[in-house]
């Protein structure tokens, strides 16, 4: 244990990392909401075969624009906590963040809306239903 002590530097802490908006959100999270407006959802999960995706973009996954190669991989995922996170984040409204900031500056702080974000429901448990 011979490094206790060791004087710490201040490492990237210089002025010049500090470059004020550079959050970048992941993967358009706006682009995903529009995605799952009601309508919209349904193309998404019920796409057309096509090849040159994996499990010819039938396991697709809406709120991470994933495709899986099989409905196993799919739940596999559902169950993963990149998943999960993903539903978190897209729970919150992205215009009503923005409020929510602006309204915190100015001393009001409007906890941002929550939208009830759910995983697809699974596709072969409803087909299966049907016989
Ligand atoms: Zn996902």
């Amino acid at each position: 244990m011979g490094c206790v002590g060791r004087k710490r530097n201040h490492k990237g802490n210089h002025p010049w990392a500090k470059k004020g908006k550079t959050k970048r959100r992941t993967k358009d999270l706006d682009q995903i909401h529009e995605d799952m407006k009601p309508g919209n959802a349904e193309q998404m999960l019920n796409q057309d075969v096509n090849y040159d995706k994996p499990g010819a973009a039938q396991h697709y996954c809406l709120h991470c624009t994933r495709y899986f190669i099989s409905n196993v991989a799919l739940k596999n995922h559902f169950r993963s906590k990149l998943h999960k996170k993903r539903l978190k984040e897209l729970s919150i409204e992205p215009y009503t963040q923005a409020e929510a900031e602006r309204a915190a500056g100015m001393g009001s702080y409007v906890a941002p809306k929550l939208l009830e974000v759910k995983t697809q429901p699974d596709k072969e448990d409803t087909i299966m239903k049907d016989g």
